[in-house]
């Protein structure tokens, strides 16, 4: 077998680029509308508004097209 690693139309480091999150301030990989994944966790877990205000956002993000595949 052999490996291939000749993917012209992907280039690694513009997407593994960490985002701070808007929250903790933390610099993420995953980051979705501004948040890193601890966040969105805690949200849902223990603020509920906040992850609901959040979820809006992310929908705004989706639909204007930024944000594809949420
Ligand atoms: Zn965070």
């Amino acid at each position: 077998m052999t490996a291939v690693c000749d993917d012209p139309g992907v280039a690694d480091d513009e997407i593994a680029q960490p985002v701070p999150c808007v929250r903790c301030r933390r610099d993420a990989l995953l980051n979705m509308a501004g948040h890193c994944s601890d966040c969105i966790a805690d949200m849902g877990l223990n603020h509920v508004e906040e992850h609901g205000t959040w979820r809006a956002e992310l929908a705004e993000l989706v639909k204007s097209g930024e944000l594809a595949g949420a």
